[in-house]
């Protein structure tokens, strides 16, 4: 119809208050098309924004989550009413999500599918299993087993192969016309039947349980995917054989970075189950592998709107785009980096769409003139974005950027800072990171001050603070469990006066690298046996039988090699093949060398044991061979079967090659048998006649590959040389240890508790 239009002009701003509504008309009065512009008078006034300029992404972060909980805590803003806005997902996004994370700030979890998230995808999987007709496999198996539900872990799941093996080699497992099942048969037999009587084998036994009960609630009549969910959540048990749910409550209520994380999880579960109820909804008489499919498959997302149409209480970070039509109290734009933010590299330089557009735009056709119409209209719509997260904010706003020497904010930020804070100078004024407003920086202040605090009455200001705040029960603020605080629990020597110390020569060895090493090992600290070490004891096993037994060669070795191998090694497939390989190869060494050194040393005793009592010490052993020559002197050869060899002047001084030393010279060595019968348990002991002179002791790397096995050859133990033994002998039984760093720290066992390490750190002594 024909008629006027009437123009209104919508003259008042109701989102921003005042103090926003003037820094966006300030960053709308840069666009080149000012005639769109309006005035606007703020309905509210008020509200803040400040700019930061931080020295790194981190503190960047650190700094809008101190921003946040400030907002939260004392101006009781909800954090729904708060987000981040960056130009594009990626560094500046993740860092102030691990921040919030850090400093217990909700934040949604829009970007990440419920699938995978670390602690609900083994529970998808075993759902996925328990509704699923096809055959369970080996990986499925594995991880389970290390997950959460199985609590195992690399050394755990080794043990278990072997065990089971071992059981099936002693004719208790399983065994079927003749044909062995590998390890990885038997564990995936062991899930599904649920049938486990191997020591050790508890992480298969809590996922085979999990595997039944799961099955069961799948079975039943009109089963949803909430019961057989429900099955597994009620019954998942944790090692200690807690309750997985009632864990994962107790770790989030205690707080922290762990608190943190389990509330992560324990929200994402109640996010599964909320899901799968709204599929049932959806889908009545569905199956529950149904939604196990559909969630496995879609990645839905685990952040939702419930049905009551209510956004959880969550902070929200996201892209200017997504953030476009929304509004917060109070919102923080970070990351206005340079070549960031405004981003002007041209988008579709491929087909130069910016050019067409100003060419219709403008009428010009010349390349350079149309290719700075197109920068110019880019930074107008970079300004534009900018707007648009500006004005998202109602009542604050955060601005922020990085300065660093190759990463400087960008103009924007410079222009927001000066209209904020008056002009730049040169030196950059650059943010101090405010302590975070959480309990455990703010116990870790109050601690600082008690220490090292230099006013008295401050000092025990913070210390009655503390002592209220322990009585309220926050971590880390009663004195008694403060690090180093407790006296020490003893300072008598591990051996006491009267008694003997009795030492190896491996732990001599061991001793004389680090102290504290062989200490925390012999106390508990060392791993089982890894495979290397298995490899190394079959290697040691068949030596031993080629000097025993003198009808026994290369062959026959290799053919009781082949017959053990599953018992051996754990691996499978091309892995296992080539560590054969490799086997076959150490013990073609070990053969070659026995054949030659039998000629030069006629008399040779394998895995000769001595036992040696100087003063209030007892060495005692056993070596790979004890070689004697015509003229009764005694060489000690010890096989290595790690790939590398020391280094020819560290053998010198090599304590357990000096220790075996010893028992030649005192002439302590002997044979050990069983009795004739063999029932009693007594070994007879039959002495090695010794001139006790020593050829000395050789170190023979049969492990690599070379084709002359390398050799370290250490000279006849001297008088000084005994003493060096005797006296590191004794230090052994007393009651100081020392960590010594050394070229084995990397492989150390106990480096967690050590005080040298940073991993050890928070170990005081
Ligand atoms: S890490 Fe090194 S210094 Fe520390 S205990 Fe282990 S071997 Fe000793």
């Amino acid at each position: 119809k024909s008629g006027k239009c009437e123009e209104i002009i919508l003259k008042h701003s109701y989102r921003n208050k005042s103090v926003i509504l003037d820094l966006t008309s300030e960053v709308a009065d840069q666009f080149r098309s000012v005639a769109v512009q309006r005035e606007r008078t703020p309905v509210h006034e008020g509200g803040s924004a400040v700019s930061a300029r931080l020295r790194s992404e981190s503190e960047q972060a650190q700094f809008i989550a101190y921003q946040f909980r400030k907002a939260h805590l004392i101006d009781g803003v909800q954090w729904r009413e708060m987000a981040v806005i960056v130009r594009s997902p990626g560094a500046t996004a993740q860092a102030i999500r691990r921040a919030f994370a850090h400093s217990g700030v909700p934040v949604s979890n829009a970007n990440e599918a419920l699938v995978s998230n670390s602690a609900i995808a083994p529970i998808l999987l075993l759902a996925k299993m328990a509704t699923s007709s096809a055959p369970i496999s080996i990986n499925d198996c594995q991880k389970l087993i290390l997950s959460e539900l199985g609590g195992g872990d690399a050394i755990s799941l080794r043990r278990i192969r072997r065990a089971l093996l071992s059981e099936q080699e002693q004719g208790h497992g399983d065994e079927v016309g003749g044909k062995k099942f590998t390890s990885a048969e038997l564990i995936v037999k062991a899930i599904d039947t649920g049938e486990v009587s191997i020591e050790g084998g508890a992480p298969l036994l809590r996922i085979a349980d999990l595997l039944e009960k799961a099955r069961s609630a799948n079975k039943a009549k009109g089963a949803q995917a909430e019961d057989l969910l429900w099955a597994i959540w009620d019954n998942a048990l944790s090692e200690s054989g807690e309750k997985l749910s009632l864990l994962w409550q107790r770790t989030a209520v205690r707080g922290g970075n762990r608190g943190a994380m389990a509330d992560r999880d324990l929200d994402a579960m109640m996010q599964l189950f909320d899901a799968a109820r709204r599929h049932a909804e959806r889908f009545p008489y569905s199956r529950p592998s149904s939604f196990i499919d559909e969630i496995l498959r879609s990645e839905i997302l685990g952040d939702v709107i419930t049905t009551k149409g209510q956004r959880p209480d969550v902070v929200e970070i996201l892209t200017v785009h997504s953030a476009k039509g929304r509004e917060w109290d109070l919102v923080a734009v970070a990351g206005l980096q340079d070549g960031a933010w405004p981003n002007l590299r041209q988008r579709g330089s491929l087909l130069g769409s910016e050019r067409l557009v100003e060419m219709q735009r403008h009428s010009v056709y010349a390349r350079q003139e149309l290719e700075e119409l197109a920068a110019s209209g880019l930074a107008q719509d970079e300004r534009r974005l900018l707007y648009v997260a500006l004005s998202r904010a109602k009542s604050s706003l955060v601005v922020s950027a990085v300065q660093r020497e190759d990463d400087e904010p960008s103009r924007f930020f410079d222009d927001i800072d000066s209209y904020l804070n008056g002009e730049i100078s040169e030196e950059r004024r650059i943010t101090e990171v405010p302590r975070p407003l959480t309990e455990s920086a703010l116990v870790a202040q109050l601690r600082r001050e008690v220490h090292f605090g230099q006013v008295q009455p401050v000092r025990e200001k913070a210390a009655g603070i503390l002592q209220r705040l322990a009585q309220s029960g926050i971590a880390g603020a009663d004195v008694e469990s403060w690090l180093g605080v407790a006296p020490m629990s003893t300072t008598a020597p591990i051996v006491s006066d009267g008694e003997k110390v009795r030492v190896s020569p491996s732990a001599l060895y061991t001793f004389d690298e680090c102290g504290l090493r062989w200490f925390l090992e012999s106390s508990g600290g060392r791993d089982g046996d890894s495979s290397a070490q298995s490899f190394g004891n079959a290697i040691h096993g068949l030596a031993e039988k080629l000097a025993k037994e003198p009808d026994q060669n290369f062959t026959s070795l290799k053919d009781l090699l082949n017959r053990s191998w599953s018992l051996i090694d754990s691996n499978s497939g091309w892995i296992s093949r080539t560590e054969f390989d490799r086997a076959v190869g150490v013990l073609e060494r070990v053969v070659n060398y026995h054949n030659q050194a039998i000629l030069e040393r006629p008399t040779i005793y394998a895995e000769a044991r001595f036992r040696v009592e100087v003063e209030n010490v007892i060495i005692s052993g056993s070596v790979d061979r004890l070689e004697i020559a015509a003229d009764g002197k005694a060489l000690v050869v010890d096989f290595k079967t790690s790939k590398s060899a020391i280094s020819p002047k560290d053998v010198a001084g090599h304590m357990q090659m000096r220790a075996y030393q010893l028992g030649v010279t005192e002439r302590e060595f002997f044979i050990e048998e069983d009795d004739e019968t063999g029932s009693s348990g007594v070994k007879k002991k039959t002495p090695i006649e010794l001139t006790g002179e020593t050829l000395g002791a050789s170190l023979l790397y049969v492990g690599t590959d070379h084709a002359k096995i390398p050799d370290r050859d250490q000279g006849p133990l001297t008088e000084s040389d005994q003493s060096e033994v005797i006296a590191l002998a004794k230090e052994m039984g007393g009651s100081t240890f020392t960590a010594t760093v050394n070229k084995n720290c990397q492989f150390c066992a106990v480096s967690t508790s050590c005080p040298l390490q940073i991993e050890g750190r928070t170990v005081i002594g």
